[in-house]
């Protein structure tokens, strides 16, 4: 007879210890299952300069703050040790190099299959995150351009761009940064769809947090709610950013018509080679190991009400943004998130 557990998380990224730390504390038994190698989810694959966008008493986990940084923002890294102390302090129980590939569910139990066996569980929250699902959109002779090209989950540094020329396409946060990364080593051009919008100089993370959390109280309540001025996706003015605004070269090109061989030809008609793109055009949710269990768009958005799915008892989804709860996919932001869910999974199996 095979062990059945009470839940099964996947994914040991920021999201699933969040939640990790809740099940815990009600004595469930459960695992975490992630198909990295080492702990500290997507952080690990971000580019070396990435930085949070909050300070460190501003970007906690439940239960334990994150220790202080030197720096005003915590560096990657902190963030990577953050999270493999925190998994530690709190005796996580992971399971890693396992990659969930499908789930399927039969009276009330799920049946989940990964590259290193099967498990059973009563109850399913995934947390998967996004960085394993990156986007790139479809443009006309995309396919015939023989530069380099690469989306920004795969960045790194600017050396890699040392003498090139590069465009960075792009009108977000990690567009933003890179071009002001790559500008102080090489010719970059930034395309973006519509002019970049940033927020003030003064707005950070954690008020941005703020305007989310009075957005979705004031929703709640039927009350107006304007925002209009801490737009959540416009670019946040981290240092790196505000050092390139001095030297002038956050400019954007607009948007190209398609692509050739050599570059990409611009709306008036002209062509422009380039040696490396680099899209920073996005993420879709890393989700599609559900698709035998419920429907996804394109995008890999499944029809939930907060975290808890809607098509399937026992499915929860956590820390993928607003979809499952406003500013979820943030260290804050999974803290509320993450202890509903764990509340309502409980309350679930006390019912089956
Ligand atoms: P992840 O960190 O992606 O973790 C998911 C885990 O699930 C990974 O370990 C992955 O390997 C695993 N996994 C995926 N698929 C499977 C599978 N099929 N089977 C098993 N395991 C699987 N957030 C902040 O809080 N503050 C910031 O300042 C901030 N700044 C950012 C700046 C930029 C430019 C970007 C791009 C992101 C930023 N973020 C920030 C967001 C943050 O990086 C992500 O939202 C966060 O990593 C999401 O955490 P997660 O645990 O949900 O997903």
């Amino acid at each position: 007879m095979h062990k059945i557990l009470d839940v099964i998380v996947i994914g040991g990224g920021q999201s699933g210890l969040a939640c990790g730390y809740y099940l815990r504390r009600h004595k469930l038994n459960f695992l975490l299952l992630d198909k990295e190698e080492k702990c500290g989810g997507a952080w690990l694959h971000a580019w070396d300069s990435l930085t949070l966008f909050s300070p460190a008493e501003h970007s906690s986990l439940p239960g334990w703050l994150m220790p202080k940084s030197k720096n005003l923002f915590p560096l990657k890294q902190e963030v990577i040790d953050y999270l493999c102390q925190y998994e530690k302090r709190y005796e996580l129980p992971i399971e890693r190099s396992v990659t969930v590939e499908n789930i399927t569910s039969e009276n009330k139990v799920f049946k989940v299959y990964t590259n290193k066996g099967i498990y059973f569980s009563k109850a399913i929250l995934a947390a998967t995150g996004t960085w394993n699902n990156p986007f790139i959109p479809k443009i006309k002779g995309i396919d015939t351009f023989k530069g380099i090209q690469i989306h920004s989950a795969y960045y790194k540094n600017a050396e890699q761009f040392n003498n090139l020329k590069v465009l960075v396409v792009g009108e977000g946060n990690s567009g933003a940064q890179i071009v002001s990364e790559i500008s102080k080593v090489t010719t970059v051009k930034w395309s973006t769809r519509k002019p970049p919008q940033y927020l003030p100089d003064e707005v950070d993370g954690f008020y941005l947090f703020n305007v989310a959390t009075a957005k979705y109280n004031a929703e709640k309540e039927g009350k107006p709610f304007d925002a209009a001025n801490y737009d959540l996706g416009n670019i946040v003015i981290v240092p790196p950013v505000k050092e390139a605004r001095s030297r002038g070269v956050l400019i954007s090109s607009g948007s190209f018509e398609s692509m050739y061989e050599n570059g990409v030809i611009w709306p008036d008609g002209t062509k422009e080679d380039f040696d490396a793109i680099i899209w920073c055009t996005g993420f879709g949710y890393a989700t599609s190991f559900l698709k035998n269990i419920v429907s996804a768009d394109e995008r890999g958005i499944v029809k939930t009400e907060e975290s808890k799915a809607t098509e399937i008892p026992g499915l929860w989804l956590a820390g993928y943004g607003s979809w499952t709860g406003y500013a979820s996919a943030t260290l804050i932001g999974i803290n509320r998130n993450a202890k509903q869910t764990c509340n309502e999974i409980i309350e679930y199996l006390q019912q089956i």
